[in-house]
């Protein structure tokens, strides 16, 4: 910043009539030039159009302020469009300060003097938060040009593809003894996942053995299999990973970028007692997989028969939504996607192959989400294949007999029947190391347990480096995974082409002497973001820590303060509301 700059500039926005519909924008910029320190008080129609920016840039060009304030709308929505631009002009963009006067204002207000009246005090609060704050500088971090792919399905084949396209290293980490995952469990893959070679089946050996032998062919991708992440350290761009690849082995691998590809495990329908898992043909849909797989290898293509007697059944019921969309206790309250065109799938094809068999899918309601998909369920109903709507209530087996009980709500009856196969169409539920790897790398995860993106309209910036892909982050079928996979990589190759990459610098700052090494903010912090040694001061380790304050909050000694949100950058917000200084507000409410 040049020398003998000081004072603020104040930008109003009318935003197309959205703020001036209801506040005067001129009155309140009139007012706002009568602010202590305010040299500049202009007003933009459309402050985010390419005009307003040029307008801003110009206005600031020669001016001699320091501070900006920007009343305009949530900086969530154009924040970063008018940062870069101060920023572009020379004003440090934690010098700049934020009046919302659209979602905050305009929009809350029916009456325009109250709306205006409250645009002024909300720009005077931010007049004189903008004279507190400090200048701050964003930290810069190197980023190691190799990226971890955790779990070896779909999507992170696909991601480690994508990275070695782009000339970096990736190590492929699979649990597994083979990489592929789930897919390799597929007889076939419904309904537009085809091969491209007009034959009957869409068989993912097809679409996905070439994959599988790019991987290994692929010079730069080294594969580890029967492995597992059992340590991790570090901190974006650098993670040291120890990977557990035999019973006594262990290898450190140094990655800049992580990619957590690790999928979803099927949900146990042991866990649903009424459906009867325990009986020899009441089966699963991934077990029906199995049994076509098994009987292709046998040669004469794929066969459906009971498991308790061999035989082609004449009477097959699925059942839908086993664990999943029920709040009871064991199951899941989510849809798992798949499993609807997963089943229609299986009934079309076991009608194809036996015509006799009768086909029953008893569901609530039929998730088709995808492209083509509610084309090929319609398509499905006029094939003889029978959708009942409504609960199943039981299965069970009485002297060799299977009977399913349910629910018929079109009909309004409730039946029970003798069946022959029955076939539960189980949900997808977060993969077993899910717990333990959001933990060493500090992800978060959902309200369902699933692994849970940043979300770029709430969190600014990625300060993991860490990318998650596929089901990881919930039930989805195969074409978005592979689609998932592609992104995550391409998330993690903008960081390693970057080779670094700013994090803010919004940290907690310690007074050393007010600290009295109580560890209480070591404790609380879930990222790893203060240490506190037995002689030493609490320190902030700026790579980890995520700005959440609660160490702040929490400290005893009143020993730590938040940049660019101190208690004194705080408290002239509460003490220009009302004009008035906050100890005479104590002092009146006595
Ligand atoms: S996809 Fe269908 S069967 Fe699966 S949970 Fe959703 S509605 Fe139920
Ligand atoms: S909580 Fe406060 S006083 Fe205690 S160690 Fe941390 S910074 Fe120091
Ligand atoms: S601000 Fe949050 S993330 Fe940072 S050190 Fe404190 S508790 Fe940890």
């Amino acid at each position: 910043m040049e020398e003998g700059r000081e004072g603020v500039a104040v930008f109003f926005c009318h935003c197309d009539g959205e703020v001036s519909g209801m506040v005067d924008v001129p009155a309140v910029m009139k007012y706002a030039a009568t602010l202590p320190k305010v040299v500049i008080a202009e007003e933009h129609e459309h402050l985010c159009s390419k005009e307003g920016i040029a307008r801003l840039k110009e206005v600031l060009g020669d001016a001699k302020v320091d501070r900006v304030v920007m009343a305009a709308c949530s900086p969530r929505t154009h924040g970063d469009i008018f940062l870069s631009a101060l920023e572009s002009v020379g004003i440090n963009e934690y010098l700049v300060e934020f009046a919302n006067l659209r979602e905050q204002c305009a929009w809350v207000h029916e009456d325009r003097m109250e709306a205006t009246d409250k645009a002024k005090d909300l720009v005077r609060m931010a007049v004189f938060r903008a004279m507190e704050l400090e200048p701050l500088e964003k930290i810069k971090l190197s980023i190691i040009p190799s990226a971890l792919v955790i779990g070896g399905g779909v999507a992170g084949m696909e991601a480690a593809l994508n990275i070695v396209s782009k000339g970096f290293n990736a190590f492929l980490v699979e649990r597994g003894e083979e990489i592929g995952g789930r897919v390799r469990k597929l007889s076939t893959t419904f309904p537009t996942i085809s091969c491209g070679i007009p034959c009957r089946h869409d068989c993912p050996d097809c679409e996905f053995t070439p994959k599988i032998e790019e991987i290994y062919a692929a010079g730069n991708i080294e594969v580890l299999t029967s492995a597992e992440v059992v340590e991790v350290e570090g901190r974006i761009g650098d993670y040291k990973v120890k990977v557990r690849t035999g019973v006594e082995e262990e290898k450190e691998l140094n990655m800049g970028t992580v990619i957590i590809a690790t999928g979803s495990r099927t949900f146990d329908p042991g866990r649903i007692p009424e459906y009867g898992y325990e009986f020899e043909d009441v089966i699963t849909s991934e077990e029906i997989e199995l049994m076509y797989l098994k009987s292709r290898k046998g040669g004469g293509g794929a066969k459906l028969l009971r498991p308790s007697d061999g035989r082609t059944p004449k009477r097959v019921d699925f059942i839908q939504c086993v664990g999943s969309r029920s709040l009871k206790p064991g199951s899941n309250p989510y849809c798992s996607i798949t499993c609807c065109l997963y089943a229609i799938g299986h009934a079309r094809a076991i009608k194809e192959m036996y015509p006799d068999t009768e086909v029953y899918i008893h569901y609530t309601n039929i998730q088709a989400p995808y492209r083509g998909f509610e084309e090929y369920y319609n398509e499905t109903s006029s094939l003889g294949i029978k959708f009942v709507r409504g609960a199943v209530e039981k299965v069970e087996e009485q002297g060799g007999q299977l009977f399913i009980g349910y629910e018929d709500a079109d009909l309004q009856r409730t039946e029970e029947t003798t069946t022959e196969l029955v076939v539960l169409s189980v949900g997808q539920e977060p993969s077993d190391g899910t717990a333990k790897l959001s933990e060493m790398f500090r992800i978060e995860r959902d309200i369902d347990d699933f692994f849970m993106e940043v979300n770029p309209r709430v969190v600014a910036e990625d300060k993991t480096g860490v990318f998650i892909a596929g089901c990881a982050l919930g039930p989805k079928n195969i074409r978005y995974a592979v689609a998932d996979g592609r992104a995550a990589a391409e998330n993690a190759i903008r960081l390693m082409e970057q080779g670094f990459v700013e994090v803010e610098p919004v940290i907690p700052e310690v007074d050393e002497d007010k600290c009295i090494r109580c560890g209480v903010c070591e404790s609380l912090c879930r990222y790893g973001g203060i240490n506190v040694g037995e002689e030493e001061a609490a320190e902030v380790i700026a790579a980890l820590c995520r700005g959440c304050g609660l160490c702040v909050a929490s400290c005893p000694a009143k020993a730590l303060q938040m940049k660019y949100y101190s208690d004194d950058q705080l408290r002239i917000l509460l003490k220009t509301a009302f004009s008035i200084p906050v100890a005479e507000a104590e002092h009146e409410r006595g």
